[in-house]
């Protein structure tokens, strides 16, 4: 296999280190984008050899538990295997052509790794979406894509049922479940009988294969459209480098199905060779976490930071983590008083990373990089990462302006195509040479990335401009929070003044809430600039927030201003 260098030459690398070497050249823009890319064919099929050929750990490539003792363990060769049988299915009893839509809206359950790979064995473009969606939701969701095809497992089919007669282009209902019900496929049926040949379809790289509904955390979502490379090469460098993976890793990333992190974690992890671990979680319950991450030889976790504010209340000196070597956070801003928490119990440090539905990772600490409390890292390769204003001029260092991502001459390969059907959207996006994100931000003179807050969220008074992290952060730091949403009121003098939303830890919520207040009040003027202090401040016993775990703050400031 030639590890040996000779006669000066460097070490050439072993197979599977050569094939990583070549992706990550892709994602980071250093080679070109093939013409022709298919996940399943050029990324699993060749993994699967290399297993095959004994090129790689005897990990498995996806590993489900589900907390009351079943368990699932695949091979990349199983994997192959399954999911071609599930592509069967889907080009067989769904009749899905490729360029076709299909919704997958499951738990966390294997089913949903079977279909995306089968989706993209039959070019059959992928729409997730999360457990939670009413019927409303799905109706929203099937219409505006015109999904041809769904996919959803017992306790949401009867929502579909109620909306599918008003959603003409759904064609095929396939049902994960042990029973049958009229009017659906039954998958787990069709799997067991379908044949494992199956020959990938040649999709060109440009080629759609995913919709993604954005979290809506600021609106009606929005249908952002990814290409087989953008998402299936674009997580290839940060997987290596943010999540540092390798092929004897594996990588457990709590997030829902529905939500892009499960999309991130699929095209991070099994490009680099790594095992995805999923444990099904019904309810989110930071016991049982803790007690998986103590049982399972878990390398690297990711967790979004609502989890991490819940995980660091658990005494957590009582678990000894096996593996756990790396972890991450991403899709909300962390608060350092959560990082420093989990680092000091823990030993481990906490990684953030920045991105959108719309992107690959945009921001990031990867492994090893400094780490400056409070900053979401440096602008992520290939992204050419600025803070502009309103016109599209850069920013120099330290001047708050618009998160931005360079599109022209060149628009980066690992970026979404459109908002789907909605052109004056897209058109929005853009300002002169640049995407714009819709979130503020400052860089520092090293390079550093400094959230404020979504674009709507910053608050403006007595022409003080205030993000709404840095107050949330530092009341994060009283003992009496649990965690808090910072948004704008209305002010008869200053226009609009902070008020905070804080739900309380379990230990004060009995505490007189006006000398509370003051404490907390007093607290944040000692730990930020006096300015930024919650006027007004309001105990609630939860947050609104997405499924996916965001607080909406929107929501807030719409009471607040009687909207
Ligand atoms: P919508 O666009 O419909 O309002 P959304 O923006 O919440 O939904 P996503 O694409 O899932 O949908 O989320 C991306 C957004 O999440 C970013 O634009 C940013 O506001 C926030 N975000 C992600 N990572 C971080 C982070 N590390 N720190 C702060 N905010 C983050
Ligand atoms: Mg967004």
């Amino acid at each position: 296999r030639g590890f040996c260098g000779s006669r000066g030459q460097p070490a050439p690398l072993p197979v599977p280190q050569k094939i990583v070497a070549t992706w990550e050249a892709i994602s980071l823009g250093r080679q070109p984008v093939p013409e022709y890319f298919n996940f399943a064919h050029d990324v699993l099929d060749v993994w699967s050899r290399l297993e095959e050929a004994g090129h790689r750990p005897p990990n498995p490539a996806f590993w489900w538990v589900n907390g009351t003792g079943a368990e699932v363990k695949w091979s990349f060769e199983e994997l192959g295997k399954q999911s071609r049988k599930a592509a069967n299915v889907l080009g067989g009893a769904c009749g899905l052509q490729p360029g076709d839509r299909m919704m997958l809206v499951l738990p966390r359950i294997p089913e949903w790794w079977l279909v995306s790979v089968a989706c993209m064995r039959t070019g059959a473009v992928m729409i997730p979406g999360v457990t939670q969606l009413t019927e409303k939701d799905l109706k929203y969701r099937l219409q505006a894509s015109r999904a041809k095809s769904i996919i959803t497992s017992d306790s949401i089919a009867p929502r579909v049922d109620a909306i599918s007669a008003e959603c003409p282009s759904l064609q095929t209902k396939l049902l994960v479940s042990e029973s049958s019900r009229p009017g659906w496929l039954n998958f787990r049926e069709l799997l067991r009988e379908a044949s494992t040949e199956h020959n990938c379809v040649r999709t060109k790289s440009q080629d759609p294969l995913a919709i993604y509904f954005t979290s809506g955390t600021t609106g009606a979502p929005k249908m952002v459209e990814h290409s087989q490379s953008s998402y299936g090469l674009g997580f290839v460098a940060s997987g290596r480098r943010w999540v540092a993976l390798t092929e004897s890793d594996i990588f457990w990333n709590t997030t829902d199905t529905g939500w892009v992190k499960a999309a991130w974690t699929l095209f991070s992890a099994w490009p680099n060779g790594s095992c995805i671990f999923v444990h099904e979680l019904p309810q989110v319950d930071a016991k049982v976490i803790l007690n998986t991450l103590s049982t399972f030889p878990i390398t690297t976790l990711c967790c979004v930071p609502t989890i991490f504010r819940l995980l660091v209340q658990e005494d957590l000196t009582r678990y000894q983590f096996q593996s756990l070597r790396h972890c991450l956070t991403g899709g909300e801003a962390l608060n350092p008083d959560v990082r420093e928490k989990w680092k000091r119990q823990t030993g481990v440090e906490l990684y953030e990373g920045y991105g959108q539905s719309e992107t690959v990772v945009i921001c990031a600490n990867p492994k090893g990089m400094k780490i400056k409390s409070g900053s979401m890292g440096k602008a992520s390769p290939p992204y050419d990462v600025q803070i502009v204003d309103d016109e599209g001029n850069v920013l120099p260092p330290g001047e708050e302006g618009n998160v931005a991502v360079r599109i022209r001459p060149t628009r980066p390969f690992c970026f979404f195509n459109c908002y789907l059907d909605n052109p004056e959207k897209t058109a929005a996006s853009e300002q002169g040479d640049f995407y714009i994100t819709g979130d503020r931000a400052r860089m520092d003179k090293d390079g550093y990335f400094w959230f404020m807050g979504r674009n709507d969220d910053v608050i403006n008074s007595s022409s003080y401009r205030i993000g709404p992290v840095e107050v949330e952060s530092a009341l994060a730091e009283h003992p009496a929070v649990l965690e808090s949403a910072v948004v704008s009121s209305p002010d008869a003098i200053r226009g609009e003044v902070v008020k905070a939303f804080v739900v309380l830890t379990p230990a004060y919520s009995s505490h007189d809430p006006e000398a509370l207040t003051r404490e907390l009040q007093e607290h944040v003027k000692s730990v930020t600039a006096p300015y930024k202090y919650p006027r007004k401040v309001a105990f609630v016993s939860e947050l609104p927030k997405t499924v996916s775990g965001k607080i909406q703050r929107s929501k807030l400031r719409s009471q607040e201003w009687g909207k």
